[in-house]
């Protein structure tokens, strides 16, 4: 009986690593960074942009000019990044751009 005991307190105290390694992971994956560019970011592209897409991509086919005429409504465009953040972009706003959805659509990294 006195080893069933010790059996089971041992089995206990070998999950309990186990339970604190996940609560760990839970912890991390809930912390992990959602790449996405702030509201003040996004407002500061726009802002920047002056209310026209700036797309200026030669192979994009949306428009026939160098820049996009696209006039950008609020809500109606995407804060695309210049340098995909898989390729270990930035949240930042020199890699923000403000393009209208067809042309965000055109880019490489779309979704990205
Ligand atoms: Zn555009
Ligand atoms: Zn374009």
């Amino acid at each position: 009986m006195e080893a069933g005991i010790a059996d089971l307190v041992r089995s206990s105290k070998s999950l309990l690593p186990c339970l604190i390694e996940e609560k760990t992971n839970k912890q991390l994956r809930s912390k992990r960074r959602i790449m996405a560019f702030t509201e003040a970011t996004k407002q500061a592209a726009f802002r920047r942009a002056g209310g026209q897409c700036e797309c200026s991509r030669l192979s994009c086919t949306v428009h026939r000019t160098l820049r996009c005429p696209t006039t950008l409504t609020a809500g109606r465009w995407h804060a695309h990044h210049r340098t995909a953040v898989t390729a270990g972009g930035e949240d930042s706003l020199s890699n923000c751009e403000a393009l209208c959805i067809p042309c965000h659509q055109q880019t490489q990294t779309y979704g990205a």
